[in-house]
């Protein structure tokens, strides 16, 4: 399918797992993809040949990629990686926020110094991201998307991980506020939320069997998610066959979020 046709995305936190699937997958419906990434020291040039590739095999000659780099916690470099983006195309027209980070620590003994990091790489920069983005989509005609990677912890608290929780909670009321406010002026504005998916925020079980089958027994559908999965959910959200939807949360998990513990009818025993 080539839904995303002469499209322009940028993607943030595009060089590594699900980010890295959403640049492949956009390429392959005919985006032309915009890869941020954080340090100089990323995988950018493996990604950026990868994305070629594809690019050559689906499109042939005229795909367009850029490379970003930003950190998306810092506004003053959001900001210079709009105007590379806008300098370089002209237009953008699919923001991805997919940049996160998760620190684990018990919550009585959380440094602010790792809360705060957790809230503005993931919420401040999704919304420092989102705010250049529509100033960029209202300075033309057309609209525009915005897709947000939440979590299921959006709504699943996450005891060890409140600054992760905290962040998606709020990725929630963020996607919905910005829907609501600029609906009628054609922006679109939703969230993808994943389960367990093996990419490289969760190496602590991925690579270990045992941990692995512990995580994968709490899923209803008993597997963790693949990158590619959750990137096909981010190309249909990007795509005019979502061209009536706005503000929601979909939840890409294996049936997580619908309480497993529920299966056995433990509540209501013989009543
Ligand atoms: P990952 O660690 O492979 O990817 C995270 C990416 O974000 C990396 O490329 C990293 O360089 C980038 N990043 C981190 N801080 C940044 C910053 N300040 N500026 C720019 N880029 C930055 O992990 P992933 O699983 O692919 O995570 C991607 C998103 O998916 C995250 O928002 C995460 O919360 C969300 N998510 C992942 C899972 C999962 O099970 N893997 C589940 C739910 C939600």
């Amino acid at each position: 399918m080539r839904r995303l046709e002469g499209k322009n995305a940028l993607i943030t936190g595009a060089t590594s797992g699900i980010g890295y699937a959403i640049a492949a997958r956009f390429s392959q419906e005919g985006a032309n993809v915009a890869i941020n990434y954080r340090q100089d020291d990323e995988k950018v040039e493996d990604v950026l040949s990868t994305i070629r590739n594809i690019c050559l095999s689906v499109k042939g000659f005229g795909c367009k990629d850029l490379t970003v780099q930003g950190d998306v916690s810092k506004e003053d470099d959001v900001v210079r990686m709009f105007h590379e983006v806008i300098k370089e195309w002209g237009r953008l027209d699919i923001m991805v926020n997919n940049a996160g980070i998760q620190k684990s620590s018990v919550s009585h003994e959380t440094t602010m110094e790792n809360f705060d990091k957790v809230i503005a790489v993931n919420l401040r920069g999704a919304y420092v991201c989102a705010r250049e983005a529509i100033k960029h989509f209202l300075s033309r005609e057309g609209g525009g998307v915005i897709l947000n990677n939440s979590s299921v912890h959006e709504i699943i608290p996450k005891p060890n991980y409140l600054s992760y929780a905290i962040s998606k909670g709020g990725m929630g009321n963020l996607t919905r506020t910005l829907a609501l406010e600029y609906a009628d002026r054609g922006i679109r504005v939703n969230a993808v939320g994943p389960g367990a998916i093996i990419t490289p925020i969760n190496k602590a079980w991925t690579d270990d069997p045992n941990r692995r089958a512990e995580v994968e027994r709490h899923i209803p559908m008993g597997r963790s998610g693949t990158p590619e999965e959750i990137a096909a959910v981010f190309a249909f959200l990007a795509s005019d066959d979502a061209s009536y939807i706005t503000g929601q949360t979909i939840y890409a998990c294996g049936g997580l979020t619908l309480y497993p513990d529920f299966r056995k009818d433990w509540s209501s025993a013989g009543g």
